[in-house]
């Protein structure tokens, strides 16, 4: 595993591979990030992943600083996964001197998270940006579990970039809630408060699939998650390839943000 810290240095190193397969992160690795890691291991020659905690999708300077950092436990894990490069850029290498442009994200799309986080998406996608631009990589991958995010980058690097985008499924800690890098900031006790609202999620999709009209139940759903003593930000239900609000019984997806403990965390089920 070759490690940089420049994105020029690694560029030398990978001008002439042709099918590197890369998975930006934030680091904190766990297995979700392991899965994506495992998967372009399987269907590319080489694998690239980067730890960039990117300043500009946090709309909240706290939840910035206190976003959890451990490079040294994140290398261990990726030498033990046998990734062939990690980059670890620099805010100016990735951004240059001088800002470079805004990326807007269509007015369509500001629903969900980017309603409720001004700026979250239009940071990511300069982040990808500057990484697509710079970067001689064929395929990225990206966890449904930010699933809205996997939307939104699928079509923008579409329309831009000769990169092809993978999808893959959430890993969840013992098939319940999402494995997020934000768990580590929580004790073991409070894991099963993440568990409840899961569950709670779980037995309503079940519900739903048996009968569609049970959408209209969404209230009683809010009441219970609302007892758990969550502070609720929103839960949906859209269409899973459109993210419409008007879907059917057969491609709806729940979406869900919450805060617990002044941490926020989101999933899809
Ligand atoms: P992050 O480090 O949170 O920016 O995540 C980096 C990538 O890992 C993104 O594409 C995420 O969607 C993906 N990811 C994070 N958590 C999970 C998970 N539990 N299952 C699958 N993918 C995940």
């Amino acid at each position: 595993m070759i490690i940089f810290k420049s994105i020029n240095k690694l560029n030398k190193c990978i001008e002439n591979i042709d099918n590197i397969g890369f998975v930006p992160t934030m680091g904190s690795i766990h297995n979700g990030h392991s899965s994506l890691i495992k998967k372009s291991k399987k269907i590319c020659k080489k694998t690239l992943v980067s730890i960039f905690v990117n300043p500009k999708q946090f709309n909240n300077k706290k939840d910035f600083i206190n976003y959890p950092r451990n490079t040294k436990r994140d290398i261990r894990i990726l030498r033990k996964l046998n990734v062939d490069y990690v980059l670890l850029p620099t805010y100016s290498d990735i951004y240059g001197a001088k800002e470079n442009r805004l990326i807007k994200i269509p007015k369509i799309n500001k629903i969900l998270c980017a309603k409720y986080r001004p700026g979250h998406f239009e940071g990511v996608l300069r982040v990808i940006n500057q990484y697509l631009i710079k970067l001689n990589v064929k395929k990225i991958f990206l966890g449904e579990k930010d699933y809205q995010q996997l939307k939104i980058i699928s079509n923008f690097v579409r329309k831009r970039f000769n990169v092809k985008v993978i999808p893959c499924k959430t890993i969840r800690y013992k098939n319940t809630f999402a494995l997020s890098s934000r768990n580590k900031l929580l004790i073991k006790d409070d894991l099963y408060k993440l568990r409840e609202i899961f569950l709670i999620l779980k037995s309503f999709k079940l519900r739903l699939r048996k009968n569609f009209k049970y959408r209209y139940k969404i209230s009683d759903i809010k009441n219970l998650i609302y007892k758990k003593g969550v502070k609720l930000e929103y839960l949906e239900l859209r269409d899973e390839r459109t993210l419409s609000k008007n879907c059917k019984k057969s491609n709806f997806r729940i979406f869900i943000s919450y805060y617990y403990k002044k941490i926020r965390f989101i999933d899809n089920i």
